[in-house]
């Protein structure tokens, strides 16, 4: 067995109401913190600990330390540590979740949804092979390909889901042999604070390290001389400062990115069928799940059919703090997002042509919250249509040939997600794998397995996460060539 220690939490720095970086094994506070606010409400509601260079310099310096070590434990004793690990979080999900909906603001139940499922997900990623591959043997010389890890790696998350595309991260870096610094978005930073904390005392001293911060925190650490890969999830726009960034010392990089996602609808699809998988991929999480639908083509038969049942889904969507009872949308996650949502409705308002079917009254506060809009009668070049929105505000556009709804779904610097709905699957998977996306559904919108990679094509994304190819993007190739004796 590797040597497991059991550190004692340091005393705070800091009175950031309990919430400390994990950092070598340690609890700790900072001396500086930061507001964190509840959408609901748009009032601050707790203090968060900032980290700055010091701290970072500090994580950075102990995950390099523990990598030797961590990177030679057989796989078998990393994928306990990180069993362990995961039973923590399923054993405390219950009592973690409503700090969840306060920082993020969406649903209790999808607060304890997130954190539920990421044991399983850790669990998941620790039973793919990390096998190496022989490439030839013959009467000469066997050559291998093998995988070995990369040493530290600098995890960056988004606000959207934190916690659980924070975790994703540490199960794959850990379970391949690397160790991490994990920032979650100072937007939602406490909960993963939270868990990083139940790490305490399952790995070795310096493998598993959580620091809260700022923006200037994530730069930092794409900056930093002693991370060997950064795996980035968030906007296009920082993505690419976050390449630009690590292309200095040529970090490993991946960039899981935004999306702005088709759903093309075709002539012979289910209307009732494909109404309801569009609606709860649109609205789920307030609009805010980078491989949501975003924009939804439909052929002229079904037009109006399909207008009328996601309207009425729509308006079916009780939404409202998070917290309350029956509540199944909670508000826009933060104040700068809002803006922007709002910013789209404007445009969209003062376009002759835009329809709202329903939706498109904001209810101006206290919280960030917008109700479930649908927006018809829109142009290609119109902004709902060709940003990507994040928030519950779908435009549905009408087709007339497929040609010509394929060249508009792809008419985008997107590449995330896309489906196809329709009754002749055959078809419809043809159709699909014309969109020019990552990953293509049928009949059905988002949500992967464990083992199925993830990510995006253009510019949502460089490289994948998940699955086996997700893991060896967290190593490096490595042939190994020998002599048969
Ligand atoms: P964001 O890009 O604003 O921030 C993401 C993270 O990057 C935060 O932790 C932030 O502090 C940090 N950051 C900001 N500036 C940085 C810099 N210069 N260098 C390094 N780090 C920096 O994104 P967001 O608003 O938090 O998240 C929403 C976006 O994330 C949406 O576009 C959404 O589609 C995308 N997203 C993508 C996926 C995916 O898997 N493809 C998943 C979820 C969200």
């Amino acid at each position: 067995m590797a040597t497991l220690t059991h550190p004692e939490p340091a005393e705070a720095a800091s009175s950031a109401d309990g919430y400390r970086h994990l950092i070598d094994g340690r609890l700790v506070g900072s001396s500086q913190s930061f507001d964190v606010f509840d959408p609901a409400t748009g009032e601050v509601f707790a203090q968060c600990p900032s980290a700055d260079r010091a701290d970072l310099d500090r994580a950075v310096a102990a995950a390099k330390r523990a990598f030797p070590a961590w990177s030679r434990t057989p796989i078998a004793e990393r994928r306990a540590m990180l069993a362990a690990f995961a039973q923590r979080i399923r054993d405390d999900a219950e009592a973690l979740h409503p700090l969840l909906t306060r920082e993020q603001g969406k649903p209790l139940a999808d607060s304890l949804g997130e954190l539920q499922r990421i044991g399983d997900h850790i669990e998941g990623m620790a039973s793919l092979p990390l096998d190496s591959v022989v490439l030839s043997e013959g009467p000469r010389e066997r050559i291998e390909m093998r995988w070995r890890p990369l040493g530290v790696v600098g995890a960056i998350a988004p606000w959207n889901v934190p916690v659980a595309l924070g975790m994703h991260k540490v199960a794959h870096a850990l379970y391949t042999g690397n160790t991490i610094v994990l920032k979650p978005s100072p937007y939602t930073p406490l909960t993963t604070l939270a868990v990083g904390a139940l790490a305490v005392g399952i790995f070795p001293d310096g493998v598993f390290n959580v620091l809260a911060g700022g923006n200037e925190l994530g730069a930092l650490m794409t900056g930093h001389p002693d991370i060997d890969k950064v795996s980035f999830t968030g906007s296009v726009a920082t993505g690419k400062k976050v390449a630009a960034s690590s292309a200095d010392s040529l970090k490993r990089v991946t960039l899981e990115l935004g999306g702005n996602d088709p759903a093309v609808v075709l002539a012979d699809a289910d209307v009732e069928a494909a109404a309801d998988g569009i609606a709860r991929s649109a609205f789920a999480n307030c609009g805010q799940i980078c491989m949501a639908v975003k924009r939804v083509y439909v052929a002229a038969p079904l037009y109006d059919q399909m207008v009328a049942a996601l309207v009425k889904r729509a308006e079916a969507i009780v939404w409202g703090p998070g917290t309350r009872p029956g509540v199944r949308m909670g508000p826009i996650q933060n104040a700068m997002q809002y803006d922007k949502v709002a910013s789209v409705i404007d445009r969209t308002r003062a376009d002759p042509a835009a329809k709202f079917e329903t939706g498109g009254q904001l209810p101006g506060g206290p919280g960030y919250f917008v109700p479930p809009t649908i927006v018809t009668g829109l142009a290609d070049d119109a902004a709902l249509v060709c940003e990507e929105q994040f928030g519950p505000v779908l435009p549905i556009l009408r087709y007339e040939d497929e040609a010509d709804a394929i060249r508009r779904a792809n008419d985008t610097r997107f590449g995330l997600g896309a489906s196809v709905w329709g009754s002749d699957t055959a078809h419809a998977a043809a159709v699909g794998q014309q969109l020019e996306a990552g990953q293509v559904w049928v009949n059905r919108h988002g949500g992967n397995p464990v083992n199925v990679p993830f990510g995006g094509a253009k510019e949502s994304g460089l490289g994948r996460e998940h699955g086996v190819e997700g893991l060896r993007s967290y190593m490096e190739m490595q042939i190994v060539t020998v002599p048969v004796a």
